[in-house]
């Protein structure tokens, strides 16, 4: 029999592991799935046009050649590398965000040469073996470019060879040599970024971004008409941040309802339902993210419900709501969400009102814009803007600070529910994993990290940088902004 002194533990405290996690409310959902099917082939990661064609003449390189996967990713990391060098000899591209790797690519440069076999070296210009194919895989693969194959990257069933290989031919050339002379990039700056728009690679990725009379309901149905609808509303209005200035005019704007092109778009009704949810995503993010910012070392629940009650006015729901701007109707929506003196509230109470004005337009928008806006799956469901005009009514002649005691109660529980549903137990490590920042004990609310607000991304900014690299709309310098505009080729698809 062991002494007692030998017992170790038990560690209650350290077997459990916290640490960050996403989406901690977990209203992000229909939102994210929305814009990922309203906007297939063009994510968050993906903002450059001529990485899908460059990764297209990998994958094929690769497959001619018999690489093993090994093989592969040193091919694909020095043609990026290659791609970034050229991009970055060639100077300031106004509109276009820096190539992968820029940073440390660039610093390498400044010896007066490209150390390609160096700089292509796992986790030197990029932390991933696939460089970054990674992120742009998926893409990649809905539009038929590459593909993920017996653990190797094999070309899709669209690459259409010749239109890549003479167009980016050269990367590959340099891509072959260990060192090359900064001078020997400058001989082949037509494989830079932007030179994809005017090539032979950025005729195909158009193709594949739109394809001709393709099934509206399809992938590539879809795609092309959120093309076409971004590319209306650059061609319509002045557009220089195109998620933050655009989505107002999308949702509002009645010169855009009136346009006959925009009127013939269905999803032109499916992103208004979206952005507008998007505001009640934004406000609950807000709020939380407020909320959890707030909390200094061990708190009570009821002392993080007073900061929300004493942020906002006294008095009763009702009125409360009769402060808030008019939502408009089915047959015409109003800009209540970004009525200035909305917008000039604290962020608490500016996140309350958003969110009682998505409750109130629930049963107030034309049918195609509420499905969008929020799915009928969604019901009653917990945060849903459905929810919150239930609450709303059932609340509305009592007190609004009680009410805002009674929302966080509600907002801190839901989070610990979230983060158990998410959490994991690593049998490595034998720890439980929890993801959230905030946590609960005894009564007592702490947090870990500070938390972060905001929208869910429409993938809208990404999806011009992509147009603009395959040549359908470029930035232009006006008053010391610049504002996106169609070009010849973008216009022409509008008819
Ligand atoms: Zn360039």
């Amino acid at each position: 029999m062991s002494s007692g002194s030998a017992v170790i533990g038990p560690f209650w405290g350290g077997l459990e592991s916290r640490h960050a996690g996403r989406y901690p409310l977990s209203v992000e959902r229909h939102a994210l799935v929305q814009v990922a099917r309203l906007l297939p082939g063009v994510t968050t990661v993906t903002p450059h046009a001529r990485y899908f064609t460059l990764h297209a003449l990998v994958a094929h390189e690769a497959h001619r050649r018999g690489l093993v996967a090994a093989e592969a990713q040193e091919l694909l990391r020095r043609a990026e590398v290659v791609l970034a060098a050229i991009t970055l000899k060639h100077g300031a591209h106004p509109g276009m965000s820096a190539p992968h790797g820029a940073d440390i690519i660039r610093a390498a440069m400044s010896s007066g040469s490209l150390d390609i076999a160096q700089l292509s070296r796992p986790g030197t210009y990029a932390q991933a073996s696939w460089g970054f194919w990674g992120p742009y895989r998926g893409s990649e693969s809905l539009l038929g470019l590459t593909k993920w194959e017996a653990s190797n990257i094999a070309p899709g069933v669209g690459l259409k060879l010749d239109e890549v290989r003479v167009a980016l031919e050269p990367v590959l050339d340099l891509a072959a040599h260990d060192v090359v002379d900064n001078g020997d990039l400058g001989a082949c700056l037509g494989c830079c970024l932007c030179g994809c728009a005017d090539a032979a690679d950025g005729r195909l990725l158009r193709g594949l971004l739109v394809p001709t009379n393709p099934d509206p309901r399809s992938n590539g149905g879809r795609r092309s008409a959120t093309i076409r609808l971004i590319l209306r509303i650059l061609q319509l209005h002045e557009v220089r941040s195109v998620t933050r200035d655009a989505w107002p005019i999308l949702a509002y704007d009645q010169s855009l309802t009136d346009d006959p092109l925009c009127a013939s778009l269905d999803i032109a009704d499916a992103w208004r339902g979206v952005v507008l949810r998007n505001r009640s995503v934004l406000a609950w993010r807000d709020l939380w993210a407020e909320l959890v910012n707030s909390i200094a070392g061990l708190t009570t629940i009821a002392s993080l419900g007073d900061v929300l009650a004493e942020a906002l006015p006294s008095g009763t729901i009702d009125s409360y709501c009769e402060s808030l701007p008019d939502v408009g109707d089915r047959d015409r929506l109003l800009p209540a969400e970004i009525d200035p003196a909305l917008v000039a509230r604290n962020v608490l109470d500016r996140s309350l009102a958003l969110l009682l004005l998505g409750g109130s337009r629930v049963q107030r928008l034309p049918d195609r814009v509420a499905a969008y806006f929020q799915d009928p799956s969604e019901g009653m469901q917990e945060l849903a803007p459905s929810w919150v005009a239930e609450w709303r009514a059932e609340w509305s002649a009592r007190s609004l600070p009680d009410f805002a005691r009674w929302l966080v109660g509600v907002l801190v529980a839901r989070s610990q529910r979230i983060a158990l549903m998410k959490a994991s137990f690593s049998r490595k490590s034998g720890t439980f994993r929890v993801p959230a920042r905030v946590f609960v004990r005894d009564g007592l609310i702490f947090r870990d990290s500070s938390e972060s607000g905001g929208a869910v991304s429409l993938r809208w900014d990404q999806l011009t940088s992509v147009m603009a690299g395959a040549g359908l709309c470029l930035a232009s310098r006006k008053d010391e902004a610049l504002v996106w505009r169609p070009t010849q080729r973008g216009e022409a698809l509008l008819g």
